[in-house]
């Protein structure tokens, strides 16, 4: 079998998706390839898909709040129906806790200033009316179960929060990747699943498509990665490692999920929230429950995984991660049968995603999404578009880098932001809050 396309897509995970929505709006017919039986089903599924507007950097909390506002308008933004339904965006906010650690929020204030970010700032009172089950004892700084003084309080207390309420997390992240795959369609992209990209082909110094396991070709002047966790491979593969200053790697992690202490109605009264003095974040899930995450404290040995021998069993870190939340929520009840997620972040040296060009012509990347990048992945699509077609103009992203405007909040991007060949960028968190 041969095949023909304008451009092949590697990875048909949200941010693939969207991608093939946008490019085949900017007239480039694609054919999306996953190695899966369907859309989604990487780590897009096992996503928590929270949709927040803090981030540590200017360029992020711009790009995540033009995000915010695909996903408040998702069925226009579709222009299609789907047979399985629409997505569900939850609006229930973020409430982000005020500690030392993150400089008591200060800078992400002043960035939300700057962009016009709605926030509100929440005290103890404030946040114990709406959160009654919450004990604001601090017990910074994270330990281990073995640690001794674990579960003991530390020095004195959550006194405050921000709470943003352009923010909350969609209810099945695999239906809104569908929902992009029937979107894409819709403009003419194709996608062919259980198939893995084996070779990427190359002609006269550009890319000239793929190979497929079954040894079928797809013949297209651009392939784009975005494998996701297997983006290295990808990209070892085609050769474009060598003026990458930036690298990704597989990280895997673990996500708790827990019923809420009956006597609240954690689903339908609590917001999204962030909180690091016990580093977890934790969003309502469906049937009265929690889901517990990690914010990879330092403490926390980070696992390295290759992205498809891996361990996906859950571990004492899950039983971590509980503990940890339930020094915030003393009632909450900690099931014997553990239920959550194991999946994988694909993590840069900064934690700020790569949305790039390459060294090879033709080859671009849209990687590295450090475990937050699901909120963007409409704009990302957008922005990745844009960029594939200034560069296939005869632009020189490198030398030029692209401005893209943000067509929601009219803000002009610097997309070099992105870019392979960045420093690391010390403004970042350094870990999943990007
Ligand atoms: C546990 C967890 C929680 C998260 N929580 C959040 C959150 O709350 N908010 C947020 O914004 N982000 C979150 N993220 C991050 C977010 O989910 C990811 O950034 C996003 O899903 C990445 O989408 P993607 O399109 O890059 O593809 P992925 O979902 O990573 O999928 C990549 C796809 O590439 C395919 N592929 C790989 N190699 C090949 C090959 N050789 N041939 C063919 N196909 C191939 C895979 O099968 C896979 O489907 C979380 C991630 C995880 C793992």
């Amino acid at each position: 079998m041969s095949e023909q396309a304008d451009a092949v897509i590697i990875g048909a995970g949200v941010i693939g998706a969207a991608i093939a929505f946008e490019m085949n709006k900017a007239g480039y017919r694609t054919l999306s390839i996953d190695k899966n039986p369907a859309a989604g089903y990487g780590p897009t599924s096992g996503s928590c898909a929270i949709i927040r507007v803090h981030y540590s950097t200017l360029e992020g909390t711009a790009f995540a709040y033009e995000g915010y506002f695909y996903w408040r308008d998702w069925a226009e933004y579709l222009e299609v129906t789907d047979e399985r339904g629409l997505a569900e965006f939850r609006e229930v906010g973020c409430l982000v806790m005020r500690t030392k650690q993150n400089g008591f929020l200060n800078k992400h204030i002043a960035l939300c200033k700057e962009l016009g970010v709605p926030f509100e700032i929440w005290d103890e009172a404030e946040i114990t009316k709406r959160l009654p089950i919450y004990d604001l004892t601090s017990y910074w700084p994270a330990k281990q179960m073995n640690d001794e003084g674990f579960g003991e309080p530390g020095a004195g207390r959550v006194e405050s929060g921000v709470f943003f309420p352009t923010a909350g997390y969609v209810t099945d992240p695999q239906l809104s990747t569908h929902n992009l795959q029937r979107a894409a369609e819709a403009k003419d992209g194709r996608f062919i699943f259980n198939r893995r990209v084996v070779e990427i082909m190359q002609e006269n110094g550009r890319v000239s498509g793929v190979r497929l396991d079954d040894n079928s070709r797809v013949h297209a002047p651009i392939v784009v990665n975005v494998a996701g966790p297997a983006s290295a491979k990808i990209n070892e593969m085609a050769g474009a490692l060598g003026d990458m200053t930036i690298t990704t790697r597989p990280l895997r992690q673990e996500v708790v999920h827990v019923p809420s202490p009956q006597d609240f109605d954690f689903f339908n009264q609590a917001p999204v929230i962030s909180d690091s003095d016990i580093a977890c974040y934790c969003r309502p899930e469906q049937g009265n429950h929690i889901l517990i995450g990690s914010e990879d404290p330092e403490c926390d040995q980070k696992e390295w995984v290759d992205d498809e021998e891996y361990n996906r069993e859950f571990t004492d870190q899950w039983t971590l991660q509980a503990y940890r939340y339930a020094q915030r929520v003393p009632g909450l009840e900690i099931p014997s049968r553990l239920k959550g997620v194991v999946d994988l972040y694909d993590v840069t040296e900064d934690w700020i995603p790569i949305y790039d060009k390459s060294m090879i012509p033709g080859f671009y990347m849209a990687i590295g999404s450090s475990g937050n990048q699901y909120k963007n992945a409409p704009i990302a699509g957008k922005m990745m578009a844009a960029l594939i077609d200034y560069c296939e103009k005869g632009n020189d992203h490198d030398e030029v880098p692209l401005r893209f405007e943000l067509p929601y909040t009219k803000r002009s991007m610097d997309v070099g932001f992105y870019s392979r060949k960045r420093s690391i960028n010390q403004e970042s968190s350094f870990s999943v809050l990007g």
